[in-house]
């Protein structure tokens, strides 16, 4: 973990490569914009934070893409480079620590930064990687604050790079399904949406892990309720207008001192469509069902790694499969880039749901609704 004067001194090295790093950006600038990075099929990609699901899932899903691949690691955590330039065959001109990764802008392998540290510095690395001219990808959720999520959109902007979110879900064959019956409407009109996410987990030994403090963005809302307020949107297709109601709360109070345990909130679309939500900690849910005029379809599990599926009420299955979902995320992503077209799932969605999480803790904190235009 970092230590006050760790970070103070990141930001010192970030500030003084920051003065660099714009002056290349504006020497660039022939045609009014920065010029964007120079690509080649596959991108190299570079993981940020080595810890669970940039090594359980994230490396070896790499392994299987077509159009990216592992070739960079930037870790604060010196003990576990050799065993991943091993396992990867990463080379040694391809490894960097978090003080020197603005060093990366003279890379060439390294065409894209994947941010997967704990959520209170995917805003700072983010940016860091922006600067160095390279692609961000980063995890759920976001940042901490709309005013994060802004500041990354902004950086990538400003330096001529593209920027997402790792919402592996919206990459999902029945999850892109239903995404589009919100416009192709085959059972009516949308009237109801139920999206439940969230673990039964963490015991006693685990009191100090990261999604129990509040400072580094942990809780059961920032962590799981972020997939349930993406589904309510990506399967209505609209953006909600007010939170209605929101209460968070915590059984085990020695674990969750800090965070909530529970979250439950229910989202007020436009034309009166309600999205009742629920996320947890200590309870396993997983799935997303929407009921319309004509008929009614779900997805159980909604946010897993694998079995995603479901049926809709005239008993059209939802059985679609995938491989492996991150590889497949992280193709379409690296396709994006090639051909320059949009990526699936830029900052902008971060965005949108960081505001409303905002939102949910405002609601659940003085017990009224909040807007949301
Ligand atoms: P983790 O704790 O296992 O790993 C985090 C890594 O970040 C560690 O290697 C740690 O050393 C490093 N790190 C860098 N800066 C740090 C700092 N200042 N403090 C603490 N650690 C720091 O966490 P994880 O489960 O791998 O989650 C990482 C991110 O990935 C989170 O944003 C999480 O929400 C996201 N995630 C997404 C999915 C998904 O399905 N999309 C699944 C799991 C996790």
């Amino acid at each position: 973990m970092w230590t006050t004067s760790g970070r103070r001194q990141f930001f010192q090295t970030i500030a003084a490569t920051t003065a660099a790093t714009t002056m290349s950006c504006e020497q660039n600038e022939d045609s009014g914009g920065p010029t964007p990075p120079v690509l080649s099929d596959p991108l190299g990609v570079a993981l940020l934070g080595l810890g669970s699901y940039a090594s359980t899932r994230l490396a070896p899903a790499l392994q299987l893409t077509k159009h990216c691949r592992l070739t960079g690691i930037i870790t604060g955590t010196p003990s576990k480079v050799g065993e991943w330039q091993n396992r990867y065959a990463i080379e040694d001109k391809n490894v960097y620590n978090y003080e020197n990764m603005a060093a990366l802008i003279d890379n060439p392998d390294i065409h894209v930064v994947y941010v997967v540290t704990p959520n209170h510095v995917h805003a700072q690395f983010a940016i860091a990687a922006a600067r160095a001219k390279k692609h961000v990808w980063c995890e759920k959720p976001m940042a901490m604050t709309p005013e994060e999520c802004q500041s990354m959109i902004d950086a990538c902007k400003e330096n001529g790079v593209k920027l997402c979110i790792g919402y592996r879900m919206q990459h999902e064959p029945n999850t892109q399904t239903v995404i589009g019956y919100a416009t192709s409407k085959p059972f009516g009109a949308i009237q109801k949406v139920e999206a439940l996410s969230g673990f039964s987990g963490f015991g006693s030994s685990e009191a100090d892990v990261w999604r129990l403090k509040r400072a580094m963005g942990g809780g059961a809302l920032f962590d799981m309720g972020v997939y349930a307020i993406n589904a309510a949107r990506y399967v209505t297709g609209q953006e909600p207008v007010r939170v209605k109601t929101a209460r968070q709360w915590s059984e085990r109070s020695e674990l969750f001192a800090e965070v909530d345990e529970w979250t439950e909130f229910e989202l007020e679309f436009p034309a009166g469509v309600i999205a009742s939500c629920r996320t947890s900690f200590g309870e396993n849910l997983n799935r997303l069902e929407v009921s319309c005029a004509q008929g009614s379809y779900f997805l159980e599990p909604m946010q897993a790694y694998e079995g995603v599926s479901g049926e809709a009420s005239d008993g059209t299955q939802l059985n679609l499969t995938v491989q492996n979902q991150q590889a497949k995320q992280m193709d379409d992503d690296a396709l994006a880039l090639l051909e320059g077209r949009e990526l699936l799932v830029p900052g902008e969605e971060g965005l949108r749901d960081l505001r409303i999480l905002k939102a949910i803790e405002q609601s659940a904190s003085t017990g009224q609704p909040v807007e949301l235009t």
